[in-house]
This record gives structure tokens, sequence and C-alpha cells, in this order.
């Protein structure tokens, strides 16, 4: 019998409690709705994740720099954006319990097509549909509700200390490319990237980590010749094909490119395609790309006043250059990973346990652990022998976890859970011959290795 998603979500959302991936946040005051906290290893999975991205994107790459900006940034800028005027989603509360919802998702729920809709036909729409709350009762007025986070800055409290954190890392990359561009050398095109927490006041989030207030982006504007846009465009798409299937190694049928009609495109966008994945609650956005054409440095160029045109050097001319812009959130990455490799045996319900056996099959580079050392027994010199060689191996940067405690399945079977590709035992043969016993998490093949060559071993499996 095939596992509903439902009982896949709620298995998942056990084994993160329970094995120290995701924990619900201020759980001592009973926690706060939609607020996580990522755990020792949901850290790990997350860092892990954000590295192998720099590394092929920024590190990997000749036209490719990485920056850091501010969370609060000049107001200005989101003025600039147009986000103080339009970054809103349309809210609908229910007249009765007072819970709020978002009109277009209330609108797409009940089949009605919103494509290309303004705020004003959605409203018009709902009353048409007669559209009721999810709890069957009438909805109030809709409403332009902004996302963004205000806050104040400095001692005053007046209008002018207002600023705001940031919905999106991309601002940053606009509002520094004058400096990056006068600072680094770099020929058209190149790339800035970023990556960093971001707010959104958003009216419904849920599905786990899906959907926060709070969560991390890992950006790219790449600046073009405005005719090689469209170029570019086809080359970030293919490059975050390769990061889902080949990096992720996230199956190709779980995964749709959605072309983004005309209608449904912010005005300067040229294209857009959504990467969406096929989540247990649904198939949802993991990633976008969008050509933005010069729309963003044209708009700070006038606000600011300053020239944000770049100059080509061959043919003296200047001009603003086209920005392609994939965007890639870290957050939704770590959910879809889990969800991907979660593999739940369900005929296996062995050792007493309430869950069925679930294994993290994580690519090996992504794994927060990449190695357990398990020695078989704890006398005679094992478990000093076991110490020791766990920290040899941790002092070559290698994560790993030394456990000696309770039988050699159940430590298999934590290591497990937490997606650890290989474990290493150590018997009495190991103490003859200074060899020991590799298990693969997903082949279960083992094999003997000397000690000395299990760090160059490891690694060698972490391309
Ligand atoms: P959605 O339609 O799901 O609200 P969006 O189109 O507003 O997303 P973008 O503004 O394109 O999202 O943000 C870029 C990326 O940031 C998304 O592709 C997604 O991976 C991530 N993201 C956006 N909103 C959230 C959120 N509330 N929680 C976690 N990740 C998010």
């Amino acid at each position: 019998m095939a596992i509903s998603n439902e009982k896949k979500m709620d298995l998942l959302l056990s084994l993160c409690k329970r094995r120290g991936f995701v924990y619900p946040d201020s759980d001592i005051y009973g926690g706060f709705a939609n607020a996580w906290d990522y755990g020792p290893y949901g850290t790990e999975l997350k860092n892990n994740i954000r590295d192998a991205w720099w590394k092929l994107f920024v590190h990997g790459r000749e036209d490719m720099v990485g920056i850091d900006t501010p969370v609060i940034q000049h107001p200005k800028v989101w003025e600039t954006s147009g986000h103080v005027a339009g970054f809103s989603d349309p809210l609908v509360e229910d007249k009765k319990t007072h819970k709020r919802y978002r009109l277009d998702h209330l609108l797409e729920e009940a089949g009605v097509n919103i494509t290309g809709m303004s705020f004003e036909q959605m409203a018009s729409e709902m009353v048409a549909h007669k559209i009721k709350s999810p709890d069957g009762n009438p909805l109030a007025e809709p409403k332009q509700f902004n996302l963004m986070f205000k806050t104040g800055v400095g001692v005053t409290e007046d209008t002018a200390s207002v600023a705001y954190l940031r919905p999106e890392t991309a601002a940053g990359m606009f509002t520094a490319w004058k400096n990056v561009r006068d600072t680094m050398r770099k020929k058209l095109p190149f790339g800035i990237a970023q990556v960093g927490r971001v707010f959104r006041n958003e009216i419904t989030p849920g599905n786990f980590i899906f959907r926060t207030r709070e969560f991390e982006q890992m950006e790219i504007e790449y600046f073009v010749k405005p005719d090689e846009a469209a170029a570019a465009f086809d080359m970030w798409l293919e490059q975050q094909k390769f990061w889902v299937h080949e990096v992720l190694k996230i199956k190709k049928e779980n995964v749709v490119y959605r072309e983004i009609p005309d209608a449904d495109r912010a005005f300067y966008s040229k294209r857009s395609i959504d990467t969406e994945y096929q989540y247990p609650f649904g198939q949802k956005e993991l990633y976008g790309l969008a050509n933005r054409t010069d729309y963003d440095l044209s708009r700070h160029q006038e606000a600011s006043g300053e020239d944000l045109r770049w100059l080509d050097q061959e043919s003296g001319e200047r001009y603003i250059p086209f920005v392609i812009e994939p965007t890639w959130g870290l957050t939704r990455t770590v959910l879809a990973v889990l969800c991907e490799h979660l593999d739940i045996d369900e005929a296996d319900t062995s050792e007493g346990e309430s869950e069925p056996r679930m294994v993290l099959r994580l690519p090996p580079r992504l794994a927060p652990v990449k190695a357990a050392i398990l020695p078989l027994q704890k006398k005679d010199g094992l478990s000093e022998l076991g110490r020791e060689f766990a920290q040899k191996v941790r002092a070559t940067g290698l994560t790993v976890e030394y456990d000696e405690g309770g039988s050699i399945g159940k430590r298999y079977r934590r290591q497990d859970e937490i997606g650890t590709p290989f474990c290493f035992t150590l018997d009495y043969q190991t103490k003859e011959d200074g060899t020991v016993t590799v298990r693969d998490r997903d082949a279960m093949t083992q094999e003997r290795i000397k000690m000395e060559d299990v760090p160059a071993w490891i690694q060698s499996k972490l391309v």
C-alpha cells in the first residue's frame, strides 16, 4: 500500500524533530506559529546546500563575484524598487473567525483562472463566484496587504526613521552594482551573488518550512549586454536544471519548469520560468528565473542621480545592462531535499519501533554527518581506538560521529535516519591489521579498508 502524502509529511516532521533537523521555534513557550529552529543536523544540511551553491556558482565561475549587504538598507531602495507601493498580496478576512486568507489562493482553489488578473478583477471575481472562507463563512472586502516588515532606525519614533527589513536579497546587488563595477575589473557579462536572510509578513505562512516569515535566499543578478540577454536566460535555465538534478539529485519527474504566461509576468519582465517541485502537499514553486531587462538599474539611476551605465571599452558605447535573475530559496531547498530523499520502508517496523524504517538517502556531499565510527564492542581497547580514529578523521575536516551506545542495528538505524552515507565499524581484526569495515548506506555493501585510507576514501565519494 502506497504511503499517503499526508502521512509522508507527518513522518518527515516527526523525524525532523526527533533527530534534530528542525524544531518548532520557542518550543518552551508553546511554540511560535510558523517559526522553526534549525537544529544541529538541519543547520549542517542547510550550510552544506549553501556552500555547494557558492562553490558552483561563485567560486566555480570566472564571471561571478559574491557580496553581503545589510538586511536594513536605505528606505529609498524599497521606494525605488516598487516594493513600498506594490509588494502586496490580496488579503481577505473571514467575517466570523477573523482568520485571514490570500484571495488569489481561494480563487484558485475554487477553480477560477486568475492569470493576469488585477486586484480589482480578483475582488469582483470573489463576488461573482460567491467565494466563502474555508470555514464556510462570508468574507470581508479584500485589501492589498504589503508584505514588508517595517521597523524604526535610530532613537526617535518619527516617520523619518521608518525602515524596512529586506523582502529579497536582490536589491543589495543593484545598490552595490556601481561599486562592484568600479572596483572589480570585470567584463560584461558578469554576475553578483548573495545569500542571506529575508523577511516577508506572509498572510498564510505554512506547510512546515515551505512558507515562513523569515527565510533565506540565494540570488544572482547577472548583468549582460541587452542583445545577449535571451541567451544568458537560457544558460541560467540550464544551470538551474544542473543544480536541481546533478547537485541536489532530485528526479526529473518531480520537477516542472513552468513558463510564466505574458499576462502573469511583471510588466518589466521579458521572460520568466518557475522551477516547481512536487512536494507532498502539491506542486509548488521552488525557484524563479526572470529576465528583468534594464528596469532595476534604470530606476535606481533615475532615483539616485548616479550614472549606472556600463562603458563598453571597445566601442565606447554606454548603456544600462540587462539583468537575468535566477533565484533560489535556500530553506525551501532544504524541504525539497528532505522530501525527495526520505525513503520510507513501510514493511519494516522492526525492533519495537512505532514508526516504519526510514532512510534519508541524501547525496553524500549534502549529508550533515559524513561518517559514523562504531566499535562493535566497548571493551578490550576498541572504545579508545574508535575515539582516536574518529578524531583523526575529524581533523581532516570531515563531520564525523562516534557512537558506542546500543546495539549495532540501532546505531545503523539512527545514522540512516540522519542520512549518514558511511558507517565504519571497528572489531578485533581492527586491532590486528588496522582495517575497518565500511557499510554503504544505499548499496548496503560492506568492504574492509585501512584506517589510514579512510579520509581520502570518503573525500573521493563527495564529488
Ligand atoms: P510564492 O509565489 O511562493 O509566494 P514568490 O514568487 O513570491 O513565491 P520570489 O519573490 O520569486 O517568490 O522569491 C524567490 C524565492 O524565494 C522563491 O522561489 C522561493 O524559493 C523563496 N521564497 C519566497 N517566499 C518564501 C517564503 N515565504 N518562505 C520560504 N521561501 C520563500
